[in-house]
């Protein structure tokens, strides 16, 4: 604050500073040399709506909320003399510590990151509105910005002013200077930003951005008069074939700060037992919080065009990535937020329109695979969750659901089962936790050599369902790293080169490794799914090693990596070779060297550190000087 400043405020008024996170995004704002600026008018009018809707839903419990003033609104006023233009609502209005908490600290968490990415270039500020941040976007355009707040009910009204540097004062103001109710936004316009002064340009700020509010927003001309400059109906209460792809563009916008248009549009209105109407978007483009826990207000219900809630959870969570409103015409309006969490009316609405959703879903993946592509692309690895969580759905879930495989791009598991070959009895999986380090996995192997395709999943949540799911069209699945592999009945595609190999010396060298190993292995034994490599780690029943891996990272599971059974290739020319002089010299220092080389190595090509990297090291230097050394 200045001194001039200072002397100005009441004795009341007091200095706050920004949490520290607010100020850095200030900074961003007060400086911004951003070319969309007009996001800001969106973020304020998205606001002053929110407040309308507070409002109305506080008014159902206590109508005195809203005295004799029952048309909530809001207002655009420029004034060119001053240079300011003030949004205005008639909404819920805010206390003076709403003010601090609300205009001085961020709830929501990812802002840091946000800050980041528009200070490294990479962001775009256009997409403010999913950080819960929108208010601070005035800052874009103004010097100053004063707020008067009168909360709905109170005869208390306060001013919160600020430069955006750092702090903002709170001071009392007189009732006779603030609004009867509501909030009103004063924007001190910085010299470049006159243009918001100019009515054409605010009309058409609201004709792009903010046309589907559903309160009117009134452009004032002169002091008396005010025209209404929005359509001001619910967008989807509108019929079908009325709204344009740029009208939902817009309106999935608002709702989700997303700038590409929506993959999907879901827009229906249900009679019969229950009357509501769905407009739900899939997004084309993954939200920064997917995954994040808070992270809420997915659907919006609303009852008779008033908004209730938006944690009604009208859809399962692996479904939380789809946006948009379902409109109750029949539910009650007084239905208080707690008692929908049991409300046997939204439990319907919530299996009949995930059902819509999936069939949905599963008609965009046959009718234009290439879009449900990049739906799938962004957000399987959430769809898949209802695998895992949702039994009833399994089937449905299953025929929407695209895999990676040794040998194809993408494929449902009824292509896969189509495909099976002559023997093969179950749905063989690899789970890793990257596509190139799984397609190079030595497990793989006999199953090249039988041309059997197997499924690469490489999403965290795969080493979940797969364990849980019963198995497909009577197929069960099956670890290609667990257990012995069946692989007997099916056939090579090419008998393999005949080696020679010595039953009885494989087993001498197999006992000396195990005895070598201890308990760094739970077993080791003779392999029949690997050609060409010499080794590969695989488990018994219980988790497969990336399953353990994943959770041996997260402390809270308890879950700790247990030892692998080793397999080795006894037609390897390496093993036959070591077999060879297991059987003829026994136990020889050089063999046991050998044989920790063996177990280190199965580890490297499972992506994990070796026990010992030191020790490694040694060995393999010590190999290398009797192999080139004189
Ligand atoms: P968001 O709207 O995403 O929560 P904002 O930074 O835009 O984030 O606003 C922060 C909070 O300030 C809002 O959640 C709301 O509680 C309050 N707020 C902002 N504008 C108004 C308004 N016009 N009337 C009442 N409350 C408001």
């Amino acid at each position: 604050m200045t001194e001039t400043a200072d002397a100005q405020l009441k004795p009341e008024a007091q200095t706050h500073a920004f949490q520290a996170e607010v100020a850095k995004l200030l900074q961003l704002m007060v400086h911004s040399v951003y070319s969309e600026r007009d996001v800001f008018l969106r973020e304020l009018i998205s606001n002053a709506a929110d407040a309308c809707d507070k409002l109305r839903y506080e008014a159902i419990a206590n109508p005195a909320l809203l005295g004799d003033s029952p048309d909530l609104k809001i207002e655009l006023a420029a004034d060119k003399t001053a240079k300011t233009l003030t949004v205005s609502d008639n909404g819920i209005g805010m206390s003076r510590a709403e003010l601090i908490d609300n205009l001085g600290t961020i709830a929501k968490s990812g802002t840091q990151a946000f800050i980041e990415s528009i200070k490294s270039g990479a962001g775009d500020l256009k997409l403010i509105g999913q950080f819960g941040v929108g208010f601070y976007s005035a800052f874009i355009v103004a010097t100053r910005v004063d707020v008067v707040s009168r909360r709905a009910g109170s005869d208390e009204a306060y001013r919160w002013s600020s430069d955006g540097s750092g702090s903002f004062t709170i001071e009392p103001v007189d009732l006779a200077d603030a609004p009867a109710r509501g909030t009103r936004i004063v924007l001190h316009l910085k010299d470049d930003a006159q243009e918001f002064l100019d009515d054409w340009k605010l009309e058409s700020v609201v004709r792009s951005y903010s046309d589907h509010i559903a309160h009117p927003i009134m452009l004032k001309i002169g002091k008396e008069t005010a025209r209404q400059i929005n359509a001001a109906s619910a967008i989807w209460m509108r019929p079908r074939a009325d709204v344009t792809e740029d009208q939902h563009k817009e309106f999935f916008e608002a709702l989700t700060g997303l700038s590409s248009p929506p993959a999907l549009t879901l827009h229906y209105r249900a009679e019969g037992r229950h009357e509501y109407t769905v407009l739900l978007y899939v997004p084309g483009e993954k939200p920064f919080d997917l995954y994040d826990p808070d992270r809420r207000g997915h659907q919006k219900l609303y009852v008779k065009r008033v908004f209730i809630t938006a944690d009604a959870e009208l859809l399962p969570a692996y479904l939380r990535f789809v946006r948009g409103v379902i409109d109750s015409e029949d539910m009650p309006l007084n239905l208080s937020r707690e008692m929908l969490q049991n409300n046997p009316q939204v439990a319907q609405i919530r299996k009949a329109v995930t059902n819509k959703v999936l069939a949905e879903l599963k008609k965009c993946a046959e009718s234009d695979p290439e879009r449900f592509a990049r739906i799938w692309e962004a957000f399987g690895p959430v769809i898949k969750e209802g695998i895992y969580e949702d039994m009833e759905r399994r089937d449905q879930l299953f025929e929407i659901a695209r895999f990676r495989t040794t040998k194809r791009d993408s494929v449902t598991l009824k292509d896969y089962v189509e495909g099976l070959k002559p023997n093969q009895t179950a749905i063989y999986y690899l789970t890793a936790e990257e596509a190139s380090k799984a397609a190079a996995s030595p497990q793989l192997e006999g199953y090249k050599a039988r041309d059997v395709e197997v499924l690469l999943l490489t999403d965290p949540i795969d080493g979940f369902w797969v364990r849980t799911a019963l198995g497909f069209e009577g197929k069960p699945f099956t670890s290609i790293t667990q257990g012995a592999a069946d692989l007997d009945r099916i056939p090579l595609v090419e008998d393999a080169a005949a080696i020679e190999t010595d039953d009885a010396a494989t087993g001498t060298l197999i006992a000396l490794v195990k005895q070598t190993l201890g308990d760094q292995v739970k077993d080791v034994r003779k392999s029949a799914r690997l050609t060409t490599s010499a080794v590969c780690l695989v488990t018994d029943a219980g988790f497969d090693r990336t399953l353990e891996r994943l959770l041996s990272r997260q402390k809270t599971t308890g879950v700790s990596m247990s030892a692998p059974i080793l397999e080795i290739n006894p037609r390897h020319p390496m093993i036959v070779a070591l077999a060879k002089a297991a059987k003829a010299k026994g136990a020889l220092p050089e063999l046991e060297d050998a044989a920790r080389l063996l177990l280190d190595q199965a580890h490297i090509l499972e992506g994990e550190p070796v026990g010992d990297p030191a020790s490694f090291g040694k060995r393999m230097t010590e190999m290398m000087q009797k192999a080139f050394g004189e």
